[in-house]
């Protein structure tokens, strides 16, 4: 009997032992920088001579891991080869499918720091935005685990006389399995390890700005026992396999977390039927958000000022849930202007290694641009800057957190998801004025609302159109099992990851009603009449 699910706590680095052996993880993982990575499929290590490499964002000419470009060719083998394993992959038991999640999951605790530090010097994570991915990634395993013995249960069914019913749910086949960048362990895995766990097989196809990390949750997986060919690693340009495996024909479903337009044109691609091909592909999209907090005039404004600063800019604000709109209420826009400032003001930005940093670079070159240029455009369409603006690209790509106010509902950065550390900050007539702006978007991930009057709270409970609606507390950081996670609208298929749902998507449901033998019965009575 497994024991009742529990969230991995986080780590208190102020304690000197938490702290003194993130430095020591830090060390080691400084010492396997830019080594070589194959790609893995069937088991087998291959090197194609075309590489990409994946940097440093805080010191950008630091390669972290450099990894192989797959060929078409190689991409669709993948699939191929993880068709084949399908065939004995999903007669495993359920329990020895949930049994590799929880041995990954003892590994990964064991290794909790290690795989933080990759972050730290993969994708700028500072300590804490680390260990709370390295956690949630945890989290899946143990929660996905538990939930496949749940699924494997006996299923209730009426019963009617004559008839042996039975529902059981069985695997899809090959899922393509296609995550972001920006929680790249957590998000990678959780999709990952919900696929295995249901007997699916998988063509793991990392983000190009975080693929070390990947690679090290995968030797996990094969260090806990994982099959070969039940997930093939399979690395290159997301623009030139990805389509190549979206579209095969023996590609069952696709598993998808990242932005909307590269999620439509999966969903567009995946929808049209190829040559040979016997099923309508599953897509499971989770996509972007224009993330807003809403703040009432009666309210703790400390408590909402926090409550947004640390939402806008937790891990440089590249977060799908991340606050990119604080929509205040007009009679207490301006003190809670000045509260949001004093605090962004306070923001360390510098190298993820310091434990001293609260933010730290932005992904990659193309992200410092764009994010820059969002800074421009809320300038020119009349935004007052009132905290930070600035970047510095020079060693790493720095931007710092950015505060714009009197921003102008419809305006492109009111609309558009930035996805780095800039908030636009909207003035609103009242409750009603801001519901209606905070619904103004395309999008419907997660949003805040900050009140001390109930009737607002339950308004905001019926109209506020998100998949996650925080009320009185941050908009990020949700867990698995308590915040089943997953948006509305252009931010996705609403999958809600991490909750009772989720691995129904990955499966579906066989019945089975098996006819009680009259003839046998008649027989029986029969003989037992001589
Ligand atoms: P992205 O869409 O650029 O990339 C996501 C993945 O798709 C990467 O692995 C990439 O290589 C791959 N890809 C790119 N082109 C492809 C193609 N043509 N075919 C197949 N795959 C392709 O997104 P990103 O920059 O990695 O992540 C940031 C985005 O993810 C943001 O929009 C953010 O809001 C979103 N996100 C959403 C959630 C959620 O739960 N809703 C969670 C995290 C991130």
């Amino acid at each position: 009997m497994q024991s009742e699910f529990r969230n991995e706590p986080f780590t208190d680095f102020n304690k000197a032992e938490n702290a003194e052996l993130m430095r020591a993880a830090l060390e080691k993982v400084k010492g396997q920088l830019g080594r070589d990575y194959p790609l893995v499929i069937g088991g087998e290590r291959i090197m194609t001579g075309r590489t990409l490499e994946s940097f440093n964002p805080a010191n950008k000419t630091e390669v972290v891991g450099r990894f192989q470009k797959a060929t078409e060719e190689l991409a669709r083998h993948a699939v191929e080869n993880a068709g084949e394993t399908f065939l004995t992959w999903r007669n495993t038991p359920a329990h020895q499918r949930a049994d590799l999640l929880f041995r990954t999951a003892t590994l990964m605790r064991q290794r909790k720091h290690e795989m933080s530090a990759w972050m730290v010097y993969e994708v700028g994570k500072t300590w804490a935005e680390a260990d709370g991915d390295t956690a949630e990634a945890i989290d899946f395993c143990e929660f996905y685990a538990r939930e496949m013995l749940r699924y494997a249960e006996g299923q209730p069914l009426v019963k009617i006389e004559g008839e042996d019913n039975h529902l059981e749910y069985i695997p899809l086949g090959v899922g393509v399995v296609i995550p972001p960048w920006n929680f790249p362990l957590a998000i990678m895995a959780g999709m990952t390890v919900a696929s295995v766990v249901t007997g699916n097989t998988v063509v793991l196809k990392p983000s190009s700005d975080a693929p070390t990390i990947a690679y090290k949750f995968f030797e996990l997986l094969e260090e806990a026992g994982l099959p070969p060919g039940v997930v093939n690693f399979m690395t290159g340009s997301g623009a030139e396999v990805g389509d190549v495996v979206v579209d095969h024909p023996q590609t069952r479903y696709i598993a998808f977390t990242g932005s909307k337009e590269v999620g439509l044109r999966i969903n567009e691609r995946a929808a049209k039927v190829q040559k040979g091909q016997i099923w309508i592909k599953r897509v499971v999209a989770e996509m972007g958000g224009k993330d807003a907090i809403i703040v009432d005039a009666d309210t703790d404004l400390d408590e909402a000022a926090t409550g947004v600063v640390q939402s806008a800019f937790g891990f440089q604000g590249q977060k799908c849930s991340a606050c990119s709109r604080a929509i205040i209420h007009a009679d207490v826009y301006e003190p809670m202007l000045e509260k949001i400032v004093e605090r962004t003001e306070k923001i360390k930005v510098g190298d993820p290694t310091d434990p001293t940093s609260n933010m730290s670079a932005v992904i990659n070159q193309k992200a410092f641009r764009t994010i820059n240029d969002y800074i421009e455009k809320g300038k020119a369409q009349g935004g007052r800057v009132l905290a930070g603006g600035g970047a510095d690209g020079e060693k790493g790509y720095f931007i710092e957190p950015t505060v714009i106010a009197d921003v102008i509902p419809g305006s492109t950065i009111e609309q558009e998801e930035i996805f780095g550390p800039v908030l636009a900050v909207i003035r609103a007539t009242d409750f009603n004025d801001a519901l209606r702006i905070a619904n103004d978007t395309e999008y419907g991930l997660t949003g805040a609302v900050y009140t001390n009057d109930e009737e607002k709270l339950e308004r905001a409970r019926r109209e506020f159109h998100v998949g996650n609606l925080y009320l009185n507390r941050k908009c990020t950081g949700a867990l698995v099992g308590v915040h089943p996670f997953g948006g509305f609208n252009m931010s996705g298929t609403d999958s809600k990851a991490g909750g009772r749902d989720y691995l129904g998507l990955f499966m579906q449901a066989k019945v089975s009603s098996t006819k009680i033998n009259a003839a046998k019965d008649t027989k029986a009575e029969k003989r037992a009449a001589i």
